[in-house]
C-alpha cells in the first residue's frame, strides 16, 4: 500500500511542516505495509529533496518547470495526482498551508478519495482506517473512519513531530501536463517579507495585546521575541488600531498558529483570540489580572505587569542563550 506525501518549500528551505509530513507518511506507510514517496512540486536545490530520505522518504518524484513554480493550486493539484497514479498511492499526505487547503479537495475528487483534514495523530488500522482530527477550533477531537480505497488527509501543523532516521531518497524527474483550465491563473508577482520569522511556520510565538499601551512600548516585547529567537503575533484590537500589521493579528478572523510555545502578553483571552491559539503545545500567559479569562487556557502564568515581567524575562533568555 504505498503512501504519497506532498512537500512544500519556503523560499529557500523545504517547510518543516513538510519534514513532520515526510515522518508522518513513513509511519502510515510501515503501518500499511508499503513505501513512502514523495511528490515536490517545483524547482528545489536536489540536496534539499535527497536529504527527505533522512526522514523517511523512499523516493522522491520532482516535477518542475515554469507553471509549477507559480503556487499554483490547480498545477499542484494535477501533480499530486499525477504522483499519485504513478506510485499507485492508497494513502495521499498533505501538510496544511494556504495552498494546500486550495487543492486538497480537488486532489480527492479526482481520485475518488474520501479526505479528512486537520488530522492529528497516525492512523488506527486495527480495524480498517481511521483517524482523530482537530475540530471545533481545536475544542475537541473527532475519530473519522475513511472507507474509500484512496485516503487524502491533511495534517495539522504541528501536530506531528518530524523525526531524522537516516538515509538518502533517489530523486526521479516526473513530467505532468496541464490541461487549458489549470494554467489559467498566473502569479505575475511575488513580494516576500523580509527579516522577520515567520509566524505560522514559527516554534515560538510571542503575541502582544492591549495591555502594551501603545506601538511605543511595542520593543518590550520585540526584545523578548529576539531573545528567544521568536515570531510577534497581536490581539485583533492592536492591529485594528495600527500598533502592529494587519499580518501580525492572530485569532479566529486572524492567523491561526500552533507553536511550541505561545506567549500572551497583556492579551486578556477572548474567545475569539483564543481559537487562534489553543492549538500551541504550551501556552504562557503574562497578566496582570488574575482573573483574566486566558490564564484557563495557560499551562503557565505569571500575574504581573508587563512593563516589570518582560525586561526580566528578556534578560533570563537572553542568559540561557
Ligand atoms: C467577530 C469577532 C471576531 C474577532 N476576532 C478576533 C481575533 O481574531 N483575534 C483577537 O485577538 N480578537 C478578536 N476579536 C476581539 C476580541 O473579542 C477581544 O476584544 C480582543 O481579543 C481583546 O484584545 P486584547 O486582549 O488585546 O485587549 P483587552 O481585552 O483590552 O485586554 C487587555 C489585557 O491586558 C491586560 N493588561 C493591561 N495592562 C497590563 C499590564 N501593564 N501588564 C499586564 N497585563 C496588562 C488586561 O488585564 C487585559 O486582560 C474579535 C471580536 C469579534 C466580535
Amino acid at each position: 500500500m504505498s503512501v504519497l506525501i506532498y512537500v512544500e518549500s519556503n523560499g529557500s528551505e523545504i517547510k518543516k511542516s513538510s519534514l513532520d509530513a515526510v515522518s508522518y507518511g513513513a509511519q502510515v506507510a510501515s503501518k500499511v505495509g508499503g513505501a513512502a514517496n514523495v511528490i515536490a512540486v517545483g524547482t528545489f536545490p536536489q540536496e534539499q529533496l535527497t536529504a527527505l530520505g533522512n526522514f523517511g522518504a523512499a523516493s522522491i518524484l520532482n516535477v518542475t518547470g515554469d507553471s509549477f513554480n507559480q503556487n499554483s493550486p490547480a498545477a499542484s493539484a494535477a501533480a499530486v495526482i499525477a504522483a499519485a497514479n504513478k506510485v499507485g498511492a492508497k494513502v495521499v499526505v498533505l501538510p496544511k498551508s494556504t495552498l494546500v487547503d486550495s487543492f486538497a479537495a480537488k486532489v480527492a475528487a479526482q481520485l475518488k478519495a474520501g479526505i479528512v483534514t486537520n488530522v492529528t495523530d497516525l492512523p488506527d488500522t486495527s480495524n480498517g482506517f481511521s483517524v482523530k482530527r482537530s475540530i471545533f477550533t481545536g475544542k475537541a477531537f473527532a475519530t473519522v473512519a475513511i472507507n474509500s480505497n484512496i485516503k487524502v488527509i491533511t495534517l495539522a501543523k504541528n501536530a506531528y513531530q518530524g523525526t531524522e532516521t537516516g538515509g538518502t531518497a533517489a530523486v526521479e524527474s516526473l513530467t505532468v501536463s496541464l490541461s487549458e483550465g489549470d494554467t489559467k491563473v498566473k502569479t505575475t508577482n511575488v513580494e516576500k517579507m523580509s527579516g522577520e520569522l515567520l509566524l505560522t511556520e514559527a516554534e515560538i510565538v510571542v503575541s502582544g495585546g492591549r495591555g502594551f499601551k501603545g506601538p511605543e512600548n511595542w520593543g518590550l516585547l520585540l526584545d523578548l521575541a529576539k531573545a528567544l529567537g521568536a515570531a510577534t503575533g497581536c490581539s485583533k484590537p492592536v492591529s485594528d488600531m495600527d500598533w502592529r500589521p494587519h499580518h501580525e493579528h492572530v485569532g479566529q478572523t486572524g492567523v491561526k498558529v500552533a507553536p511550541n510555545l505561545y506567549i500572551a502578553v497583556g492579551i486578556s483571552g477572548a474567545i475569539q483570540h483564543l481559537a487562534g491559539v489553543n492549538s500551541s503545545k504550551c501556552i504562557v500567559v503574562i497578566n496582570k489580572d488574575p482573573e483574566a479569562p486566558f490564564f484557563k487556557a495557560a499551562d503557565y502564568g505569571i500575574v504581573g505587569d508587563l512593563f516589570e515581567v518582560l525586561p526580566k524575562l528578556t534578560e533570563a533568555a537572553k542568559l540561557l542563550k
